[in-house]
């Protein structure tokens, strides 16, 4: 991939936004940040990012039905979509999936291998060139 791999958080916390820009743009990532499901419905409408991090916890419209209704989106289609969640019960992985997830990585993140993780999504989903 040529040029800046750009990562759609969406996430209503504005510390951990700060957290993960920091991260994910020391390691060479570009970060568009939504506080909610409607910014990052506008700003998906703008330019559609390489992968989607996704809070699953939000006031209104929470991460499971936003990614939903992403999921019926053609542009979105090959766009991988990685849950964020502190919901470690059982069930809750499977609800991930079911939602149209990729996958999910478990707060509190770990800075340290956060770039790591989303990488491996990309070249799982996106192995189109
Ligand atoms: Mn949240």
């Amino acid at each position: 991939m040529t040029g800046k791999i750009t990562v759609l958080y969406v996430e209503d916390n504005r510390l951990n936004r700060l957290l993960v820009r920091r991260v994910l743009e020391a390691d060479g990532f570009e970060v568009v940040e939504a506080e909610s499901a409607a910014q990052a419905l506008a700003s998906i409408s703008e330019k559609v990012p390489h992968l989607i991090l996704m809070d699953i916890n939000m006031p209104e419209i929470d991460g499971y039905t936003l990614t939903n209704r992403l999921r019926q989106n053609p542009k979105i289609q090959g766009v991988p979509i990685v849950a964020m969640t502190a919901n470690v019960m059982k069930g809750d992985r499977e609800r991930t999936l079911e939602a149209g997830c990729d996958g999910y990585i478990q707060k509190p993140i770990d800075v340290d291998i956060l770039s790591e993780q989303l990488k491996n999504f990309l070249s799982e989903v996106g192995d189109g060139g």
